[in-house]
């Protein structure tokens, strides 16, 4: 399946931003959405995610949604899985949303 993909173990995607953007034309980033724009809206609280209220949990919707709003923006990025996209997803549920983000990569037109 990863024949030909060059695979880099150990390595931060923060650490290494400037030379891992350089050599590539679209980014598929699946950590958290608010380090990738360094916190400017704020920071997301991931641990607790399926846990708190109805109130906080719309309040934590509403910040990923400014981070959504500016990734929509970035066309050479793709936010993938339940840090990307600030969502819990069980194991079925991401592999789902792996597929479809591939076929959405495979019928776009860059
Ligand atoms: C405690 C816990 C228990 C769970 N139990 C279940 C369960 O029983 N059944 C079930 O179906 N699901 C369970 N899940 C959910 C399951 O783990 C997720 O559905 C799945 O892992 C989501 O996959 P993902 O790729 O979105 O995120 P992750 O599996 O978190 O993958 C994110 C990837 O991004 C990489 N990454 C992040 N930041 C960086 C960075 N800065 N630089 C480079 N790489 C980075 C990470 O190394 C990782 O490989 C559980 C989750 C947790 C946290």
């Amino acid at each position: 399946m990863l024949n030909g993909i060059e695979i880099k173990l150990n390595c931060n995607f923060f650490e290494n931003r400037e030379a891992l953007e350089k050599i590539a034309e679209k980014i598929i980033f699946t950590g958290p959405i608010d380090q990738f724009y360094n916190y400017q809206f704020g920071e997301l609280e991931y641990r607790s995610l399926r846990f708190e209220t109805e109130i906080l949990d719309e309040k934590k919707n509403k910040l990923y949604e400014k981070y959504r709003q500016l990734a929509n923006q970035d066309k050479n990025v793709i936010f993938g899985g339940r840090l990307g996209q600030y969502k819990y997803y069980d194991m079925d549920k991401v592999i789902l949303e792996v597929l479809d983000c591939v076929s959405n990569i495979k019928n776009a037109t860059f």
